[in-house]
């Protein structure tokens, strides 16, 4: 290469986003597409690849491993719901676990992930490590898709301040085609497709020098059969796990008996509002207003025999307005939380008062009646 060409270079490449980032999105991409349930980052360091991808909606496990539990607890925190989280809990279910421990150490906790993410983690390990590494990720925990991302040492003479390798702590980097050799024969061994990309473009005119980032995403030739997942012996947990923390999920009948209680008396509520101001109104004409007490008086007659009927109107009956449960239920926000009529009346039974009958919701109005 033209040394004079590479000196102008190593003035002006800078990513934009940071090239940490663009690693970072290219996992959430993916994850976008596959829609993996189960996530493993190892080399979490930070722990912010996890922060990124808990706000992936399809995500119900997510878990990081680091070598180095101080790095992870610095920022371990953010991982833990907010209170928004506890106000508005999630239809889905999230847990969030972060273990200490090395990725040349098989432990039970990282079985069962659909995707296994090691984002600049290889270049990190020792020798021996590396060795081992492959039959853990690929042997071992066998997810569907892995992620593997490193420095292309190709890159770094368009880097500025790049003597030797990127990072002190590097033990190695490799070029385009040793990083390719070795996840070709890692493939093959434990059957597993490669595809090779990266992120970080080199300049225009220097594209033999490849992507600053090299990834390559391996995914598994064969569906892992219930068998296999069995045959795994018994075996003694090595990792210790550092942190944890269950989101608050509608899954949970707690979460979702708070949601459908409120839900259900703000839904009354309106309907009940709608009710009084129709009501307002028909009292400026004396003659609607007498047909709509009317109506009003019939309706509390029959009471015991109109709650019970399907999609009835609401009433007024005295000092008291029924709301019926089979209305409340038509409403599509109240519909999908409960999923069946029987679980909407289960779940707010003895939390908000019912006519006698338990088909209503009633309110009572004397307070209303004296401000009006
Ligand atoms: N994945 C992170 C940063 C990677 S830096 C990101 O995307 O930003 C590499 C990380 O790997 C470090 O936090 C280091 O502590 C960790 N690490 C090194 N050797 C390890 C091992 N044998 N097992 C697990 N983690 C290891």
């Amino acid at each position: 290469m033209d040394k004079n060409f590479k000196e102008e270079f190593r003035q002006i490449i800078k990513f934009e986003p940071p090239l940490y980032k663009q690693r970072h999105q290219f996992v959430k991409d993916l994850v976008e597409k596959y829609k993996p349930k189960k996530v493993a980052d190892l080399g979490c360091a930070d722990c912010s690849l996890l922060w990124t991808l808990k706000f992936c909606s399809c995500i119900e496990v997510l878990a990081g491993l680091d070598i180095c539990a101080n790095v992870m607890k610095e920022k371990m925190h953010t991982l833990s719901p907010l209170p928004v989280d506890y106000l508005q809990p999630s239809e889905r279910s999230l847990t969030v676990t972060l273990h200490h421990g090395s990725v040349a150490h098989k432990d039970p906790c990282m079985l069962g992930f659909d995707l296994v993410t090691c984002i600049e983690l290889i270049e990190h390990l020792e020798e021996s490590e590396l060795k081992k590494f492959p039959e853990v990720v690929f042997g071992f925990m066998a997810p569907s898709i892995v992620v593997i991302s490193t420095p292309n040492s190709e890159f770094n003479c368009l880097l500025p301040r790049v003597m030797l390798y990127r990072h002190p702590d590097h033990k190695f980097e490799w070029s385009q085609a040793e990083f390719q050799s070795w996840a070709l024969e890692t493939a093959s061994c434990y059957d597993y497709s490669v595809e090779f990309t990266g992120v970080g473009h080199p300049p225009t005119g220097m594209e033999k020098v490849g992507f600053c980032t090299q990834i390559g995403v391996f995914f598994r030739k064969h569906p892992q059969t219930g068998e296999s997942v069995q045959s795994e012996k018994p075996m003694e947990a090595v990792y210790k796990t550092v942190f944890k923390a269950v989101y608050p999920s509608l899954k949970d009948e707690k979460y979702l008996q708070n949601a459908v209680i409120s839900e259900v008396v703000f839904t009354a509520q309106i309907i009940k509002h709608r009710l009084m101001s129709k009501r307002e109104e028909y009292s400026d004409d004396p003659e609607r207003k007498s047909k709509f007490q009317l109506s009003m008086d019939c309706f509390s007659d029959h009471l015991g025999k109109l709650v019970v009927e399907k999609n009835m109107e609401p009433f007024v009956s005295g000092n008291e307005v029924y709301i019926p449960l089979t209305t409340i239920f038509s409403f599509p926000k109240v519909n999908r939380l409960c999923g069946t009529f029987e679980k909407l009346c289960k779940l707010i039974a003895g939390k908000v008062t019912l006519s006698s009958d338990g088909s209503a919701v009633v309110f009572n109005i004397e307070h209303e009646n004296e401000e009006n």
